[in-house]
């Protein structure tokens, strides 16, 4: 394991240190790994057509098996609300840096892979009726749990295409800036920088600090939500709060959410047609705009969970944990990521993007399992105190 680190960091190193040219524009390369996404799709639709019908021939309890397999990916849409997983626990501290890397190349070996899973379930099912009857209700069993497998090798890809869709257009948009975060990166993976840059954070202006005891310190944030879900939000308050909560020696750091509901078709009045149906895709910074400038915002309909300009969380469908929506709740108030996104110019295929875990220990730099400290709240009640 540590071997493979070492080498994934040693080929960083190097792939870093080499190509730094401006890619040709690259029209539909985007599109090129998204029609084959897509195709993986339609093909896993007609494997599961094929395996259900042959469950149904065999012994219908297996179906509902089937249906009890994780679900494939939902597409993102208004009010398509993620799962809220269980959040990481930590064994141990990771103490390098990890390296993660994406692009539409890497895409589409993935996408090899699921394809060669499929073909695979196919054959079998195929072969169901050649198969004794003793033995057959057994295999079908067996492919019901790979089917499992095909579905989350899907979601796999799925997640990888709304990844580098975000990013590759981000970098895009703003090559100088990644080029310096290519720099950092290169520095902090060679040993010759650290991660944080040790900057004061700077909170959204609608953050307020209370101060209602001696070593007590409140800092509340308004968050504004058209959610409609009052358990998901209810989980989402008390799992961020409960992270954002500091006791150090004598003093007690918090953080209250004062949660603001908003009706979609109060948000919506005045438009034709009133507010987006459940589903329906929408254009996230125009609606991120309808909500009102002095308070963050919790919305959905993003393909990728992120936070947009207008201190704008917004929700993909893809199952995540409340702590990560406690680092996202860390850029409102003013913290920027410590884990550095680089890239690698690959040309006509777009980017690589490369991310390092700068910080381990700091929600900031670990959003899975990083910690929240009086790193974060110190600064933070001292740049509020001064307002
Ligand atoms: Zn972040």
């Amino acid at each position: 394991m540590r071997w493979g680190v070492a080498l994934l960091v040693g080929l960083v190193v190097v792939a870093l240190l080499s190509l730094r040219v401006r890619p040709e524009e690259a029209p539909g390369r985007a599109e090129a790994t998204m029609e084959r996404a897509r195709a993986l799709h339609a093909h896993h639709d007609r494997v599961e057509q094929a395996l259900r019908a042959s469950l149904a021939a065999i012994d219908p309890e297996l179906l509902a098996g089937l249906d009890r397999q994780p679900p494939p990916s939902r597409p993102a849409g208004y009010q398509v609300l993620p799962e809220l997983g269980e959040s990481a626990t930590r064994s141990g501290a990771p103490a390098k840096p990890r390296v993660a890397a994406y692009s539409w190349p890497w895409t589409d070996t993935r996408i090899g892979w699921a394809e060669e899973e499929l073909a695979a379930l196919e054959r079998r099912v195929a072969a169901l009726p050649d198969i004794g009857a003793e033995r057959r209700r057994e295999e079908a069993g067996q492919i019901v749990l790979a089917f499992g497998g095909a579905r989350g090798s899907l979601a796999t890809v799925d997640a990888h295409v709304g990844y580098n869709a975000l990013w590759q257009r981000e970098i895009a948009a703003n090559r100088a800036g990644y080029d310096r975060e290519t720099d950092r990166m290169a520095a902090i993976v060679a040993g010759r920088a650290p991660g944080g840059d040790g900057r004061p954070p700077s909170p959204a202006p609608f953050v307020r600090l209370e101060h209602p005891a001696p070593h007590r310190w409140v800092v509340r944030l308004p968050l504004e939500t058209d959610i409609l879900d009052p358990a998901f939000l209810d989980a989402v308050r008390e799992g961020v709060e409960s992270r954002w909560h500091v006791v150090h020696g004598e003093d007690e750091y918090l953080l209250r959410i004062d949660l603001r509901r908003r009706s979609p078709a109060e948000l919506h009045a005045g438009t034709a047609g009133g507010p987006p149906r459940p589903g329906e895709a929408i254009d996230t910074s125009a609606h991120c705009a309808r909500f009102s400038q002095g308070a963050g915002k919790l919305t959905t309909g993003a393909g990728f969970l992120h936070v947009a300009p207008g201190s704008c969380i917004l929700l993909g469908p893809e199952a995540i944990t409340v702590h990560v929506l406690a680092h996202e709740v860390g850029h409102l108030l003013g913290f920027p990521d410590v884990y550095v996104r680089g890239y690698r110019d690959l040309g006509r295929d777009g980017f690589e993007v490369l991310e390092i875990a700068a910080v381990p220990d700091d929600i900031m730099g670990s959003p899975g399992d990083g910690p929240v400290t009086r790193r974060h709240f110190e600064p933070l009640v001292d740049v509020l105190g001064k307002r």
